[in-house]
């Protein structure tokens, strides 16, 4: 594809952005872009909770607040982190709790390990089978879930062509959020 092609599927892509309303489409990295997080992390809440209820899956209290500290804002944090926040919000519970409640979300996909941070973001697709991939400020360490199908779909034919079979797949990228870059320019 030569530059004038992909210039202009950029045009149609931002020209459609700008036509069709901005619903909370799931497939869409939020976690860069201004919205209301609130909303955000309600509906993401709601849909794990549906999700459990389908899916005959218990939401103790202890796995929905960690789930709630991880929604509180896109950074990843660390499992020590996330101990310390259930310690202050009254689950003084031991460590082997929160890990196991971290491993049922993990698990289940309502939390991503992010292997690069060694850490944890709350998934923004609540519910769905994806294998995404995420785009970690290496100022900031928010990280912005995408949806990897392309990637994946290459990566799979090549590991097909030499008879090798995916098991799993970490696609993190590190780089520089709008709002950190922003704030670097002088
Ligand atoms: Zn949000
Ligand atoms: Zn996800
Ligand atoms: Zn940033």
């Amino acid at each position: 594809m030569n530059g004038t092609a992909l210039i202009m599927i950029c045009y149609t892509i931002t020209l459609l952005d700008q036509i069709i309303p901005k619903m909370p489409a799931s497939t869409e990295p939020r976690a860069f872009a201004h919205h209301d997080h609130e909303v955000c992390a309600t509906s993401a809440l709601d849909a794990a909770r549906r999700a459990c209820i389908a899916r005959g899956l218990k939401l103790t209290p202890v796995r929905e607040k960690v789930l709630n500290i991880l929604l509180e804002s896109h950074a990843a944090l660390g499992a020590y982190d996330i101990l310390e926040k259930l310690a202050l919000e009254g689950f003084r519970s031991q460590p082997p709790v929160a890990y196991r409640a971290l491993d049922f979300l993990v698990e289940h996909g309502f939390v991503h390990k992010i292997e690069r941070l060694n850490a944890f973001i709350a998934c923004t697709h609540s519910g769905e089978g994806h294998s995404p991939a995420f785009m970690i400020c290496k100022r900031c360490s928010q990280v912005a879930e995408a949806m990897s199908v392309p990637i994946s779909t290459t990566l799979s034919k090549a590991a097909k062509a030499i008879g090798f079979s995916i098991d799993k797949t970490v696609l993190e990228a590190e780089g520089m959020c709008p709002r950190c870059r922003q704030d670097d320019t002088p």
